[in-house]
């Protein structure tokens, strides 16, 4: 007998363990539903009646079922856990999650597929979203990273095109190599991603099995003021596992929900996943110092320079009861940050601060706080914020709806304003082009040197290759150009598998 792994058998179990027995139906007013399956006509062949608020309350609720899909990061699976503190950081930070070993903090992750839709399948190469919600005693705090430590451009202005060129061709409704390729090669930075990209890791086997990455850099303030800068790294417990080609290729076309499902399976079975979260930290005398820009995201900070140190565990125990209202609502910004937690001179993070926030306000709402799953419930929020479609909350009752006031509004956190770092900038204001100003190949051939062996550089080469022998021959040869920058052989063997690839195709 063929046995059902337990995301098959999510209806039976419901069946058995959570239906409400014999609940009774109703329409959205909570008014019972006597007949479920028949509209009010005129006789028995029809026409059908405007009256019947019971059809016109599901079909218009039906009309209006879907929200706008996010448009990068749109197709995810999300668990909830805990983060249990496991090393001592408070001389880095004060944030209330790290200020004792064993304390745990809720968490909601999501994790997902960058570019293509909700329906598409799981298991394509793509950069995977690796996205941490934190509930802390000092209100919500979010890391939105990624399975790679590194992003492809460093200037926020670029992020619409990076996506766009991943997407679909504006006329053809197709992905596109030549808007690939195009983009990625007029843009040397984004090297480092590419070949992270092309590499094993960019199959990974489900979500289980791949790290996490913060990828910018933050800044962590300790108790005393003094601030740090810092990157997160989350390493899987269960260990890394990717999917070769073939195997990816199988399950696009058998099991397109894969990774969704080996998440959801693995926890209804009690196999919790979990990652260990390290932090590399930087003085700010390094950051001034550093043979490259340390608030670079096209870089990583070598780990001989900046070690590993850890600093707890991330568990996933708990499916969501509701994909939609747990997930699909699930709003991450790197903006929500907490005392002790502040950004760093990032460009590409300081443009997602607004990015994010504004995103969720387009598809969830201005009130998108208030939904469950983002509502920072640890805290009971008060400012002077009101109104907005979708208040679902007191909206404060009566409480004062402007600040200053002298009728017991909330008043300032002294305990956040100490944990809040003055640090002197000055500069000339200007737009500063990224694209040549920094070193955009020394990582990238290490990466290809020491990084990969001979069969991962062998691997990568053949990806690559398929995607690349797409383009237009002039693509190639810029794409080529570059690969030879990185190292000779990296460009060497890319130009014999474009030959072979165009010998085969005829
Ligand atoms: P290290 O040898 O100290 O670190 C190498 C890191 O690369 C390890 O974290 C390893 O992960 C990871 N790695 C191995 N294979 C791949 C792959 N196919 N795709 C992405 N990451 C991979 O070296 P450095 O810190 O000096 O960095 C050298 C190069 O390694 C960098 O230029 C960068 O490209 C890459 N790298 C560095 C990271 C960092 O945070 N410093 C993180 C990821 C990549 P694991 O622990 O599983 O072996």
């Amino acid at each position: 007998m063929c046995t059902r792994d337990p995301a098959s058998n999510q209806l039976i179990d419901y069946k058995t363990n959570d239906a409400e027995v014999q609940k009774e139906c109703t329409a959205s007013t909570g008014v019972p539903v006597g007949v479920k399956d028949a509209i009010q006509t005129v006789g028995p062949r029809g026409p059908a009646l405007l009256q019947d608020f019971i059809f016109l309350d599901e079909m218009a609720h039906f009309d209006s079922e879907r929200i706008p899909e996010r448009v990068a990061y749109a197709k995810g699976a999300g668990a909830f856990g805990y983060f249990e503190c496991t090393h001592d950081i408070t001389k880095f930070c004060a944030a209330t999650l790290f200020d004792r070993i064993r304390k745990r903090t809720a968490v909601a992750m999501r994790f997902s597929v960058a570019c293509g839709e909700n329906g598409s399948a799981d298991t394509v190469r793509e950069q995977r979203g690796f996205a941490v919600k934190f509930y802390t005693e000092d209100g919500i705090w979010d890391i939105v990273g990624a399975n790679m430590p590194v992003s492809y451009v460093r200037d926020p202005s670029l992020f619409p095109s990076l996506v766009h060129a991943q997407k679909r061709n504006p006329q053809t409704h197709l992905r596109d190599a030549d808007m690939f390729w195009d983009f990625m090669t007029l843009r040397p930075e984004t090297l480092h991603a590419l070949l992270m990209y092309f590499s094993d890791r960019g199959t990974p086997d489900g979500y289980r099995h791949m790290h996490g990455y913060g990828a910018h850099t933050y800044r962590m303030v300790n108790a005393t003021g003094e601030a740090f800068y810092v990157k997160f790294h989350f390493k899987t417990d269960q260990g890394i596992k990717n999917l070769d080609t073939r195997r990816c290729d199988e399950l696009v076309a058998h099991d397109p929900d894969y990774a969704i499902r080996d998440l959801y399976n693995a926890i209804k079975k009690g196999n919790y996943p979990s990652w260990s979260m390290y932090i590399q930290v930087m003085l700010g005398e390094e950051a001034k110092k550093c043979r490259f820009n340390p608030f670079d995201v096209t870089k990583v900070w070598p780990q001989k320079d900046y070690p590993l140190l850890p600093v707890g565990k991330l568990v996933l125990d708990r499916n969501p009861t509701n994909y939609f209202t747990e997930v699909e609502q699930l709003a991450f910004s790197p903006a929500h940050m907490i005392p002790g937690i502040e950004a760093s001179p990032d460009k590409m993070l300081q443009g997602r601060l607004f990015a994010y926030g504004d995103a969720q306000r387009y598809r969830l709402g201005t009130n998108y706080m208030q939904i469950p799953v983002n509502c920072p419930y640890r805290v009971h929020v008060k400012n002077f914020q009101r109104d907005g479609h979708m208040t679902v909350n007191d909206n404060q009752n009566g409480a004062p709806n402007y600040w200053p006031n002298s009728f017991c509004g909330p008043k300032e956190s002294s305990r956040a304003l100490a944990l809040q770092t003055c640090c002197p900038i000055t500069g000339d204001v200007y737009r500063y082009g990224s694209g040549d100003t920094e070193d955009n190949f020394s990582q990238v051939t290490d990466f290809w040197t020491y990084t990969l062996d001979n069969c991962g550089r062998k691997r990568l080469i053949r990806n690559m290759s398929e995607h690349l022998c797409e383009a237009s021959q002039f693509l190639q040869e810029r794409a080529v150009k570059l690969f030879t920058m990185v190292h000779a052989d990296f460009g060497r063997l890319m130009t014999e598998a474009l030959n072979t690839a165009r010998i085969s195709k005829f």
